[in-house]
């Protein structure tokens, strides 16, 4: 099989051919037909969390099942499935005997058997979901990362109906959260930094937008504040901005690692209006199907670039100068 393997940090990663691996008890082995590109990749290719080499990225991987290991009675070959960052918890903990397998801190995941950069890819059964029907590979990708992230935000701020939210960075999950919460019927802003966004984040479901530079929140409390603020940004600043811009009782969901230090609340906005901070990452995987669903539905579609396997450096290049068009998604053909 061919592969892009990152041998070393902070270098190009390398297409390889290499021996295609079989399936262990449990697992399944994929044949890839797309592998979204994730902003966590860049993380992963300096090196952040620190994995052995050589490795193979890619956690938006999406394909066909060609073969199953033993023991494996959940899938069928031919199957069409995608594969989630969590794939297997250890079975042992609090956690998993809870049943909750994929926040288990010995979860398995692609970090441990690789990702879907290769033509073949081996997963945990347990880590699979079916597409559905006629929906397409390279939309199906990006919903394995970025749409699972955004769709757990979104039912982790618990939206009532009536409610206003705001999506704060508008890339590759942020664009999906814009639409997830607008198909959900709730009135959706998009918060950009972007100006020649305007236009595109409208068709995509915006009510409005507003363009924002580095301090949203006067921009937002002049718009009349908001119940719900979905952010992806990495600017712990813009979060901390973005706070003062909730509602009373209203909740910032955090889904952006922030990358300039730690997100300050203005406590006695917390305090006096009961606003919320929380964290948000892949939750219930019910959040992953209904995602799944909308995108089959018509009712959200991922904005992508696609590529071939062997762009795969100019592609990681274009993402780390904040180059894509919302998500790029690679392809095996070469
Ligand atoms: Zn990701
Ligand atoms: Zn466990």
């Amino acid at each position: 099989m061919r592969a892009a393997a990152i041998t070393t940090y902070n270098s190009d990663w390398e297409l390889k051919t290499l021996p295609d691996p079989r399936p262990a008890a449990g697992q399944v082995l994929i044949k890839i037909h797309a592998s979204g590109m994730c902003g966590t990749d860049l993380h992963v290719h300096h090196g952040v969390f620190g994995l052995p080499l050589p490795i193979i990225a890619g956690h938006e991987p999406v394909g066909e099942v060609v073969e199953l290991g033993p023991g494996v009675v959940d899938f069928k070959v031919g199957d069409r499935v995608g594969v989630q960052w969590n794939q297997k918890g250890c079975g042992r903990c609090d956690t998993c005997r809870a049943g909750d397998q994929a926040h288990c801190a010995q979860a398995q995941s692609w970090m441990n058997i690789g990702g879907g950069n290769s033509e073949l890819m081996l997963a945990w059964a347990s880590g699979c979901t079916l597409l559905p029907e006629g929906l397409d590979y390279q939309l199906a990708a990006p919903i394995f990362c970025a749409g699972y992230t955004v769709m757990s935000g979104l039912r982790n701020a618990d939206p009532k109906p009536g409610e206003r939210v705001a999506v704060l960075g508008l890339g590759g999950l942020g664009h999906l959260a814009l639409q997830f919460s607008h198909a959900l019927g709730l009135e959706t802003w998009a918060i950009t930094g972007q100006a020649n966004k305007v236009a595109e984040l409208k068709a995509l479901g915006a009510s409005e937008v507003l363009v924002v530079r580095d301090d949203p929140n006067k921009a937002m409390t002049d718009a009349g504040g908001f119940d719900i603020v979905l952010s992806t940004t990495n600017s712990a600043k813009q979060v901390s901005s973005a706070f003062g811009g909730l509602r009373r009782n209203g909740r910032l969901i955090s889904m952006g690692l922030t990358t300039d230090g730690p997100i300050a609340i203005d406590s006695a906005a917390a305090l006096m209006g009961q606003r919320q901070l929380r964290g948000s990452s892949q939750d219930e995987r019910s959040d992953l199907v209904e995602a799944l669903a909308l995108v089959a539905a018509g009712k959200a579609k991922p904005v992508l670039e696609t590529y071939p396997m062997t762009k795969v450096n100019e592609v990681r290049e274009r993402l780390a100068q904040g180059k894509i068009r919302y998500r790029a998604v690679l392809l095996h053909t070469y």
